[in-house]
């Protein structure tokens, strides 16, 4: 789950971590009331999307009057945003910060994410850091500096220290930014992130550091026990089908293709989309039933299914342990007579009652194509569609 920088911005500031003063409004008759509340001489106006690239977009003004804090305000409340993360469609800007200026005179990048090779918690640090760090990573990527974390140590000081060696921070600042470093790990671990990343951190002209953006993406699984950053969810921002699937208990992902799969467990659920993938198809999501799929499940996936306009044809792969292939199949019959099912239907069932489960599909009526195995299914749903 990803939030927004100003909501970032708040759980860093309970680690100790400095970021600008600021207030976020979501109408421009309360720029000027934020602006007063600004003390240094020039303010920024930050619109709040979650996207990153708004600097390069033109989402982040800096205003030098009180007049022009209302004016950005008003020009970004409102506007669709595009940047190089929305995708073409852009975002619509719902909140605006109205934070202090910092006079920067270096900016850099700190993150700490999961490292699937090595499978511990990673920080990684560039002196590079500002609006071109994606730049950066293709191109000189050598510039990137990281420490892999032992999860029993945790981050160490030492490990800390070197990190801002590494990237060439002023020797009297030294300590200050590995105990920044070493709060954002225990931001990150305390509150379950897949992502903690501020770009740009900076050293004030008077050797100050500060956190001028935040990051932050919470692992969705981990969120029952982070009430607090629960509270920030905006489901605006969220994939509308997704959204819905977690209000279901369906672990849903959209993706860009023309197939919709409905698939039980997990990791059926991948080997699914590679089926597909591996015939030439492209899947329209990820979409986990659960392993014990109820009708009501199955009806759900279903309307999530086709409520995306993308979608050209459904291939059902379940796997009937916990639950019986005619139990499944007799959710399948009713799901697609209750939605109307406009688009072809391939299914495979395997494992108990299955001879069952397939009569059931056949003697429906409806025109379901019914397979044996995961290569059948998934080379006739992509005849189908094509
Ligand atoms: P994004 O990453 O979406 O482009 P950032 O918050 O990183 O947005 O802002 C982009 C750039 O704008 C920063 O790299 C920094 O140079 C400048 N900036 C952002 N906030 C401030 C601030 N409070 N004071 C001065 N400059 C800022
Ligand atoms: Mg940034």
């Amino acid at each position: 789950m990803n939030i927004h920088e100003y909501q970032a911005k708040e759980v860093l500031k309970k680690y100790n971590i400095p970021v600008p003063k600021g207030t976020v409004i979501y109408d421009a008759k309360d720029a000027q009331k934020a602006a007063w509340q600004i003390e240094t001489d020039i303010a920024v106006v930050k619109a709040q999307i979650h996207a990153g690239g708004r600097g390069k977009a033109g989402g982040v003004k800096i205003a030098k009057t009180i007049d022009e804090v209302e004016k950005y305000s008003k020009e970004l409340l409102g506007k669709k945003l595009v940047t190089y993360q929305t995708g073409p469609q852009g975002k619509e800007v719902k909140a605006v910060l109205i934070e202090e200026g910092c006079d920067i005179d270096k900016e850099y990048y700190v993150a700490l994410t999961l490292d699937r090779e090595s499978s511990k918690v990673v920080i990684m640090a560039s002196e590079e850091g500002g609006c071109d760090i994606e730049q950066v990573a293709a191109q000189t990527p050598e510039k990137i500096h990281k420490e892999v974390i032992d999860p029993l140590t945790g981050l160490t000081k030492f490990q800390a220290r070197r990190l801002c060696f590494n990237i060439n921070i002023k020797s009297e600042l030294v300590e200050v930014a590995s105990d920044l470093m070493i709060n954002l790990y225990k931001c990150f671990i305390d509150k379950d992130c897949t992502l903690a990343e501020i770009n740009p951190l900076v050293v004030t002209k008077d050797d100050k550091i500060v956190a001028l953006d935040a990051k932050l993406n919470f692992d969705q699984n981990a969120l029952f026990r982070n009430k607090d950053i629960l509270e920030y969810r905006d489901l605006s921002e969220e994939d509308e089908k997704e959204a819905k699937a977690s209000e279901y208990g369906l672990a849903y992902i959209a993706l860009d293709g023309n197939i919709g799969c409905m698939v039980n467990g997990a990791g059926l659920a991948m080997a699914t989309m590679d089926i597909i993938k591996f015939y030439g198809g492209e899947p329209a999501n990820f979409l986990d039933v659960g392993g014990g799929a109820t009708e009501e499940n199955v009806t759900n996936a279903f309307k999530i299914l086709l409520s995306d306009d993308k979608v050209k044809g459904i291939f059902v792969n379940i796997f009937g342990g916990i639950m019986k292939c005619d139990v499944i199949a007799n959710g399948i019959v009713n799901a697609a007579k209750q939605v109307n099912l406009s688009v072809p239907l391939v299914v495979r069932l395997e494992g108990t009652n299955v001879e069952l489960g397939r009569q059931i599909l056949e003697n429906s009526n409806l025109s379901i194509v019914s397979v044996s195995t995961m290569d059948e299914g998934a080379s006739k749903i992509i005849k189908l569609v094509s």
